[in-house]
């Protein structure tokens, strides 16, 4: 599982994100422009003060009206001027951002799917499905908004202190003290933000996924009627949820009002400065200069007050960052390297042992062989290993002891798509997707429409799908919600068959379907399937009696094989669960 700290310092947080480095540094133009971009936001704030001055006590107090005009219209046009770069610098910031989302996202999906199988047992998909979608939005926002509109805030208010040392020095040190005392209320403040936040953020997913569950599992719930229940403990979420937001609304309001005073404060001590004299000597000290320090003022502290939000949701930057390349840590798995071309004569399990964890076995000491073009079925009670006996041979999980050799070639030196391309797979979970049913059949393997009509015909479903008014192109909905269950395993089975695969492997591929169809099936399958290897796991046993070989596992060791006859004949294991 993937681990979120929250506790770190805030520094060691911030060099965590140089991670997102390899993924922004492709979007340099982009970024060179920010950079410009951003100083000229605080050159202009720190200018319009000057230019109140000017106008001031150059124009109104010595009557110079061309001063006040040409003042008016500088104010103007730097007013004019900061809004265009403030636009610019959010566009290219954003744009950046949004390039970097794209390539780290398309890299953790990507990512995802090579991960082994034994990295999605232990993750819940739900979780993994955030990974991919909200958590990108949670760090574009946060990234943008918190992090570059905090760098853009930084250097507004360093332009202005630079602006008012320029102007009066003297009066700029007792104003600039006060920037600690509000940095440290700020700090404060953050932390009790951030805790909020992440607490509200916690509810939210968790609303989330009980709202997703119970709307996934409506019929259940209705069946059960418990919708009533139901609604009520989402109630109750919700309400945590709101709660935990609002208690940072106020947290935010509060810091609102005291980063005010603190300005109003300054202003005061600025004006009383001013008519107690305490500035004497002080050459500048002109109307002019008064007003240009109250705008400086107003201009560090508006950002200030904003800064314990944007600190707090710098902490969203960085959960997302830990979270996202939690999943990109994680090994994908090791693939073979020689290619597989055809089976010439058998599969073979030598002495081979497979457990899932570690110190549980579930298969011990198999040994069998699966001559080429024949066909042979794998029975034994539920949970005796029959599906991870052949998830291994799709090489969907590694194992560690024996060996299962396909002709000479070691499976795990065998490259998995190499392989898998020759392997026809029902699996017993069966899995549809939303789209046609010629998108479900085909799903992006380069398959004719022949083929699928083809394999739609040897599974006995291509009547079904002509007679639909829409035929192949008729749409699938939710895990085939509109399907009936044999109908979507028929789907899935034509899926298995249209590659035309030479080895085919299936896992209760009939299960569902019943027995007339099954027997369809069977005999159109028997004709085809003579002329490939067939590994068929079923529990009815009446469907394997024409199998050359049939492997009775139980409790994870193989007890029996031999023919059907032969096996009643026994009178073993196979011969209780027939
Ligand atoms: P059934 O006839 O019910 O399909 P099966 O013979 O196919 O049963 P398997 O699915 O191979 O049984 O499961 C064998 C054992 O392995 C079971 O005890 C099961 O709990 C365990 N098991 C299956 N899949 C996993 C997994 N992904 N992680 C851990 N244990 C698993
Ligand atoms: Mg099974």
């Amino acid at each position: 599982m993937m681990h979120e700290k929250d506790s770190r310092g805030f520094w060691s947080d911030l060099v965590r994100l140089k991670r997102l480095w390899p993924y922004m540094k492709q979007s340099k133009q982009l970024l060179i422009w920010a950079t410009i971009f951003i100083p000229l936001v605080g050159i202009t704030q720190s200018i319009k003060p000057l230019i109140s001055k000017w106008g001031i006590d150059d124009g109104i107090i010595k009557s110079n009206y061309d001063v006040l005009i040409w003042a008016a219209v500088s104010f103007f046009v730097a007013v004019l001027f900061e809004y265009i770069m403030r636009a610019l610098q959010a566009f290219v910031s954003a744009k950046a951002v949004f390039k970097m989302i794209y390539r780290l996202r398309n890299k953790v999906v990507n990512h995802i799917m090579y991960l082994p199988a034994r990295f999605h047992d232990k993750n819940m998909s739900g979780a993994l499905v955030t990974r991919a979608t909200s958590d990108f939005d949670n760090l574009s926002n946060s990234l943008n908004q918190g992090m570059l509109n905090a760098i853009v805030d930084l250097i507004v208010i360093a332009s202005c202190v630079a602006g008012m040392f320029y102007l009066s020095p003297k009066l700029a040190v007792y104003i600039v003290f006060m920037i600690p005392l509000a940095i440290m209320i700020i700090t404060l403040f953050t932390r009790f933000l951030k805790r909020t936040m992440l607490a509200a953020r916690k509810l939210l997913s968790e609303s989330n996924a009980f709202a997703q569950e119970m709307i996934y599992g409506q019929t259940t719930v209705k069946l059960l009627s418990a919708q009533k229940q139901c609604t009520e403990l989402f109630h109750k979420k919700n309400i945590a949820y709101r709660n935990s937001q609002m208690k940072s609304v106020m947290i935010d309001a509060f810091l609102f009002a005291v980063l005010d005073s603190i300005a109003i404060v300054g202003l005061g001590v600025m004006f009383w400065f001013a008519i107690s004299n305490m500035l004497e000597g002080e050459p500048n000290l002109t109307p002019g200069l008064l007003i240009a320090f109250a705008q400086y003022i107003r201009q560090v502290f508006d950002p200030l007050k904003q800064l314990g939000n944007k600190m707090a949701m710098l902490q969203g930057t960085f959960t997302g960052v830990d979270r996202i390349f939690g999943v990109l840590d994680e090994k994908k798995e090791i693939d073979g390297n020689e290619d597989f071309v055809s089976l010439k004569k058998s599969i073979t399990f030598k002495d081979f042992c497979f457990a899932y964890e570690e110190d549980h076995m579930i298969l011990k000491n198999i040994n069998l062989e699966i001559l080429k073009n024949q066909s042979v079925a794998i029975v034994g009670p539920t949970g005796s290993g029959k599906s991870s006996l052949v998830k291994v041979l799709l090489k969907q999980y590694s194992y560690s002891q024996g060996q299962v050799l396909i002709d000479h070639q070691d499976l795990k030196n065998l490259k998995k798509d190499s392989l898998l391309s020759k392997v026809g797979y029902v699996a017993q979970d069966m899995v549809l997707f939303t789209g046609s049913i010629a998108y479900n059949i085909k799903l992006g393997r380069d398959i004719s429409d022949e083929q699928m009509k083809k394999a739609a015909k040897l599974v006995n479903i291509d009547q079904y799908i002509e007679d639909l008014e829409r035929g192949y192109q008729s749409n699938i909905i939710e895990q085939g919600s509109n399907l009936s269950h044999g109908q979507r395993q028929l789907i899935c089975f034509a899926r298995a068959l249209a590659s035309e695969p030479e080895i085919v492997i299936l896992d209760e591929a009939t299960a569902s379907v019943d027995p007339i169809s099954e027997q369809m099936i069977q005999s159109a399958v028997e004709r085809i399937f003579s002329k490939k290897t067939v590994i068929a796991i079923a529990h009815r046993l009446s469907t394997i009696e024409k199998c050359d070989n049939i492997f009775v596992i139980k409790k994870g060791e193989l007890k029996e094989s031999g023919n059907f006859q032969s096996l009643i004949e026994q009178k073993g294991v196979f011969a209780e669960l027939a």
